[in-house]
């Protein structure tokens, strides 16, 4: 991964207080990157974002996609992404305390990250860790784990 990042910011409802807390003390920071976002997540996050830059008066725009809703899809083009190799990093406050409706997706989104070792916070601590590393500000290559076995195995091991 390059130094400017791919990061993926998704927070269930009853954490997009976090989430946008967690933003705005992070949004220089941010702003260095490029912001991959769920449906309502990405509103909040880029309202945030512009209203920082607006008061600020700073030359710089945000960089933000906006997939679907989790619910409705969003979770999975975020995990399809992942296996595409076009993301760097996940912020994913999801609700400890609250099933979803899309809980499968959640499940699913988790597992594709840690298959394809991408770095990925579910709380703030874990976010403050990953931001405030020296490696968010370079290049680094996840090692990957050799499927090769597995996707040439033989009818005879079925
Ligand atoms: P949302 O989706 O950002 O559209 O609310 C988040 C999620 O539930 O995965």
């Amino acid at each position: 991964m390059n130094k400017h990042k791919r990061i993926a910011l998704v927070a269930h409802d009853n954490r997009k207080k976090d989430l946008i807390e967690w933003v705005h003390w992070n949004y220089h920071n941010l702003l260095q990157h490029e912001l991959i976002c769920t449906g309502t997540t990405g509103r909040l996050v880029s309202e945030l974002l512009e209203k920082k830059i607006a008061d600020d008066e700073l030359e710089q725009s945000v960089r933000i996609t906006r997939l679907k809703s989790g619910p409705l899809g969003g979770d999975q083009q975020l995990g399809a992404m992942i296996t595409e190799g076009l993301i760097d990093i996940v912020i994913f406050l999801w609700d400890p305390m609250e099933p979803q409706p899309h809980d499968v997706d959640v499940k699913a989104l988790l597992r594709i990250a840690v298959l394809y070792n991408v770095p990925m916070a579910c709380n703030r601590s874990t976010a403050d860790f990953i931001f405030s590393s020296p490696l968010i500000d370079e290049e680094y290559q996840p090692i990957l784990k050799d499927y090769s076995t597995y996707l040439t195995r033989s009818r005879t091991e079925w």
